[in-house]
């Protein structure tokens, strides 16, 4: 999956470089014609480079006057061009090539072969577009997450408060993103009434995946199904929405139960569980139902699927009402 993306961004690069080729190109142009005396300059300093070293190569050591000469000649040369960009409110800096990063001149790789930030962030970047996530993201993370919001006074008859239950909930979605990688990491499935931090949950793992440089997808359960319905039934030649949903390193399905259930909706679930199971991808799913309604509205696989991959974690407390409904 990331092979793909990884040619693209390569791809950007090579735009970019020429971007900024034709930009040195246009603007030496311009100040050929404001200047035409700069043209004169650069033709000769480039004439003198190529005496220059062509005494080098032919006679080395010999004539260490000519080579004394030159240099100061082109010295002279380019203390005129820089005067006359100055009288001319050209800045010096206009004629040189504009990187967007200088680190890397956007070739996304540095002299030690390793990739430069700029190509891990751009990496990132294209994840994060992905994710149907970008806009929430900034607001909901682990950093934001407000433990005070929850109640320490004990409710109904759980064992642990709301705030002793949602640190409980936190540890596990912290462990869930520490051991992404281990295949003994369970799946996640969140499950209780709305407005009681399922969704600002899964954000918060979903950014600190993404900022890992993972590939993460939200999806509705309600918009998924439809993903899956377009391609079956080829109403879409969108091929990649659908393979995302199989191959992202971590697939959300928020608020699993709304979406209209029949035989087709059961068997392409299970399907795309299944199959995330099998090549050891992470799921994490929200839902509004219980484990027995759960078990009521899917059929059998799907259901011990769920059960015996996932850490099934439930919410509880007052409504916060700060979930998008
Ligand atoms: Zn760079």
């Amino acid at each position: 999956m990331f092979q793909q993306y990884i040619k693209e961004i390569l791809r950007e690069y090579d735009r970019l470089r020429q971007q900024s080729e034709d930009l040195k190109k246009q603007r030496r142009e311009e100040v050929y014609r404001r200047v035409p005396r700069i043209k004169e300059i650069d033709q000769e300093i480039a004439r003198l480079g190529l005496m220059l070293s062509k005494s080098i190569i032919e006679a080395p050591g010999e004539s260490q006057q000519l080579m004394d000469r030159i240099s100061k000649e082109m010295e002279n040369l380019k203390e005129d061009r820089a005067m006359l960009l100055t009288e001319n409110n050209i800045p010096l800096s206009y004629l040189e090539k504009v990187y967007h990063c200088e680190q890397c001149k956007d070739r996304g790789f540095l002299g030690n072969g390793k990739k430069c930030a700029c190509f891990k962030q751009k990496l990132i970047d294209r994840a994060y577009n992905l994710s149907n996530l970008t806009n929430t993201l900034d607001k909901e993370n682990f950093h934001s997450f407000n433990i005070d919001l929850f109640s320490t006074e004990p409710y109904g008859e759980e064992k642990r408060s709301p705030r002793q239950n949602m640190m409980h909930l936190l540890n596990t979605s912290e462990g869930f993103v520490m051991n992404f990688k281990d295949p003994q990491t369970k799946n996640l499935l969140f499950y209780g009434g709305t407005g009681l931090g399922k969704t600002f949950l899964a954000n918060c793992v979903a950014k600190a995946l993404l900022d890992r440089g993972h590939i993460v997808i939200y999806q509705t359960s309600f918009k998924m199904i439809e993903v899956l319905e377009d391609l079956r039934f080829r109403r879409s030649q969108n091929k990649e929405e659908y393979n995302l949903l199989f191959e992202a390193d971590l697939l959300i399905i928020d608020d699993l139960g709304a979406e209209l259930t029949n035989s087709f909706t059961n068997s392409e679930l299970f399907n795309l569980i299944n199959s995330r199971i099998l090549r050891g991808k992470k799921i994490m799913i929200s839902t509004n139902l219980s484990p027995m309604e759960l078990a009521e509205r899917y059929d059998d696989r799907i259901f011990s699927r769920l059960i015996a991959h996932f850490d099934v974690l439930k919410f509880y407390g007052e409504d916060l009402r700060w979930e998008k409904q």
